[in-house]
């Protein structure tokens, strides 16, 4: 085999290498010609001293992630390094999961796997290649064999994400089961149950990076409820079983339907109540109107998917928190989100300090929290931790 081909890192990429972060930026790396995309490579700083290896990507600003501090001999030695990291991360997961047979198996960089999210959905599994390397044929069939391997799955299914494919100059593709047939399943988070159709139009089935934060909001949750951006019923679900009434809004149909779907899973609680609007006119219509509820939940979108547009995330951000705060009975519940990785917990924290003394509310914080443990927050990678749930009581 031929020998790999190295990339040369200016020294802000090595001083973020040496720091823990395993990306270097494509402005910190000198011209690299002929490398090809996906393709594992040396990391070698100025002086020519190796810094280990890496999947090169020819498309991305991030031109390397590395893989490992070792210098790997050829493409061949990342095989079993990639199925031990899998096998590791699978451990991990063992270790940390509860009440669940939904969870996210592998998460890129925080498993030393850059590129790669494994979600398992019961007895099916969802690959994601992100990047050209882990793309790569040979790399996803290492990936499905390590996986069917360890965990005998009924179903997996490689999933490819149109947006994405485009971002790193894939060539367009239909996701796929690779392993078995099966592609729709049942899973059970807290005991409360949903579909999972891992080929469904609409992006992955759960936000499993909430899974922990539904279950603390029902610890809490009481009265009339108002899960606002919904999707599939996430916390709906998880709050009929503790509220005495539910309703959920979303403006996505078919995340609606899935979310009814999901209801009649979970026969004996109170019937929810499921809204097609835009969340910012309703809250503010309800607000106008005098509405009030027991528990409000409030699970945006990322507002901020830039570090430039933070400002403008937070007036949205606290639109929506004041809006609820206004409608919340005293001593009501505040569940509110957001996965935007650009405001931190303490902008975010500052924000609602804000909204609450607009609605004139003294509000006390019972949990800050952020993603269920199977989405490890890596301290040296800041982007592995980007979601903030805070419970308060107004
Ligand atoms: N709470 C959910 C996840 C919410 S994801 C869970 O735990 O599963 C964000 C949701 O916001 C998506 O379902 C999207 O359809 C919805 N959404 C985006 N913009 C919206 C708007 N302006 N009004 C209402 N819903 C919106």
């Amino acid at each position: 085999m031929s020998p790999l081909p190295t990339v040369v890192v200016h020294a802000r990429g090595v001083a973020r290498l040496r720091a823990g972060h395993p990306w270097v930026y494509r402005s910190d790396t000198a011209a690299v010609d002929g490398v090809p995309a996906g393709a594992l490579v040396r990391v070698a700083d100025e002086r020519g001293k190796p810094l280990g290896s890496a999947f090169y990507s020819t498309a991305s600003q991030i031109a390397v992630r590395l893989l490992s501090r070792q210098v790997l001999a050829d493409e061949a030695a990342a095989r079993p390094l990639l199925r031990e990291r899998i096998l590791a991360a699978a451990d991990y997961r063992e270790r940390v999961v509860r009440e669940s047979n939904a969870c996210r198996l592998v998460f890129s960089e925080a498993d030393q796997l850059p590129g790669l999210i494994v979600d398992r959905y019961n007895d099916v599994l969802v690959v994601q290649a992100l990047t050209q390397a882990m793309d790569r044929e040979e790399r996803v069939a290492a990936v499905v064999e390590t996986l069917a391997e360890r965990f005998h799955p009924a179903g997996v299914v490689v999933r490819a994400d149109p947006r994405i494919r485009q971002l790193e100059q894939l060539p367009a593709r239909e996701s796929k089961a690779v392993v078995g047939d099966k592609t729709r399943t049942a899973i059970t988070m807290n005991g409360v149950r949903f579909h999972h159709d891992a080929l469904a139009g609409q992006k992955t089935g759960a936000f499993l990076d909430q899974r922990e934060n539904y279950a603390a909001a029902a610890q809490y949750a009481r009265g009339e409820a108002l899960d606002v951006f919904c999707y599939q019923g996430g916390f709906a679900l998880h709050l009929a079983r503790v509220c005495s009434r539910v309703t959920g809004v979303d403006s996505s149909r078919p995340a609606l339907e899935a979310a009814e779907e999901n209801a009649a899973l979970n026969p004996g609680a109170p019937e929810i109540e499921w809204m097609e609007a835009n969340a910012f006119d309703l809250m503010k219509d309800y607000a106008a109107a005098g509405r009030e509820y027991d528990t409000i939940v409030l699970d945006p979108p990322a507002f901020a998917k830039t570090r430039s547009a933070l400002e403008t995330a937070l007036r949205g951000y606290k639109e929506l928190n004041l809006r609820a705060l206004k409608m919340l009975r005293p001593g009501g519940l505040l569940v509110t989100c957001s996965c935007s990785y650009h405001v931190s917990t303490a902008e975010f924290l500052a924000m609602l300090g804000s909204a609450s003394q607009d609605a004139h509310r003294l509000l006390r914080i019972v949990e800050t929290r952020g993603t269920a443990k199977d989405h490890p927050a890596v301290p040296t990678i800041p982007e592995t931790s980007y979601l903030k749930c805070v419970l308060a009581v107004a």
